[in-house]
């Protein structure tokens, strides 16, 4: 199941674990068309109440038993993962969170997936058909593997029957930059002290063309910028060439989702901060001060 930015991605990774893949978009106005040229067989595109995880898993579960799946998956978002868990619930199917890697062998799924907070992998094995699972996002490249002409697509209408009533939904505040492919990514952490100072960082980014990242402190607890921009286990996988963490300590949470850097510079004026150990580069300094003059003189290089 997949929404639109994530169907490339998620497309091409169920194909390289099973036969026959079909698309379940859970958004009207999709463009099921893509969707094929990465692989999808046939699509089915939710409509009606596919905001609410109750009425969404009563659906899921219902074409899980009506297509005879044997593997539903989708990329890991808290909104999938409260669907997901209800129907394979409802199914008494197994549900597994978060796979870095997921295998089909001898009629067993075999997953890795990050527990402990991320510190490490754990290998877990179900062999009860049909198998719930949401894949890490960023750690498959998308692959076209044709036109995309004359997919099949049935339209299922989502309803109840529900046990309270959706009052609202309001959409979160999105950026428009999708971190997992930018090339150049400042990134701030809690050495900020005021939601102001991120100006420091934008007159960075900009000179260096880059977009703006953050531990998830940034957005999940002070929402100084958009929960899309957090990085790390549970925020947004990124690999690009270069990465400067600023007042980020290091933690293995953030770690997970840098990893895949090229250059990772780190700011930070505690010697002994773990983020030093991850970084190509280091610098100890008191980003206040280092950074209107990083600023500055990148500025002057670049006239
Ligand atoms: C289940 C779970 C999932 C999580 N997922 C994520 C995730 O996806 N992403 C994530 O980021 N975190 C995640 N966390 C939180 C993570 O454990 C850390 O709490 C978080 O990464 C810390 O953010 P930080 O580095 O900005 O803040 P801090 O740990 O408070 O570090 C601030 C750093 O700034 C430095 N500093 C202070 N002042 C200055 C200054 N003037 N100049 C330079 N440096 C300065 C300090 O030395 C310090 O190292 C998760 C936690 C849990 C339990």
């Amino acid at each position: 199941m997949t929404s639109e930015q994530e169907g490339p991605e998620l497309i091409t990774a169920s194909r390289s674990i099973a036969d026959e893949v079909v698309a379940v978009v859970a958004h009207e106005g999709a463009k099921v068309d893509e969707l094929a040229r990465y692989g999808a067989v046939r699509a089915i595109v939710l409509k009606g109440r596919t905001r609410d995880p109750r009425a969404l898993a009563g659906a899921i579960a219902a074409l899980t038993r009506e297509e005879g799946a044997e593997l539903v998956l989708s990329m890991a978002s808290k909104s999938v993962r409260e669907a997901f868990a209800r129907a394979a619930h409802s199914l008494g199917a197994p549900f597994i969170t978060d796979c870095l890697e997921l295998k089909v062998e001898g009629g067993v799924v075999r997953a890795t997936r990050l527990v402990l907070g991320g510190g490490y992998a754990a290998t877990v094995e179900a062999d009860a058909f049909p198998v719930f699972a949401t894949l890490m996002p960023g750690r498959v490249a998308p692959q076209e593997v044709g036109s995309g002409a004359g997919i099949e697509v049935r339209e299922v209408e989502v309803n109840g029957p529900v046990n309270g009533e959706l009052k609202e939904v309001r959409p979160i505040e999105r950026s428009a930059a999708d971190l997992t492919k930018a090339e150049v990514i400042v990134s701030v952490g809690r050495g900020f002290k005021k939601k102001e100072d991120l100006r420091l960082a934008e007159e960075l980014a900009q000179v260096l063309g880059a977009e703006i990242g953050c531990s998830r402190p940034i957005a999940g607890d002070l929402k100084w910028l958009p929960e899309d921009r957090h990085i790390g286990l549970s925020g947004k996988w990124v690999s690009p060439k270069l990465y400067l963490a600023i007042g980020i300590s290091g933690q293995m949470q953030h770690v997970v989702g840098i990893r895949r850097s090229k250059v990772i510079v780190a700011i930070n004026n505690d010697p002994n901060a773990p983020i030093h150990k991850e970084a190509d580069y280091s610098v100890v300094a008191d980003l206040y001060q280092f950074l209107p003059v990083l600023t500055r003189k990148l500025r002057e290089a670049r006239r």
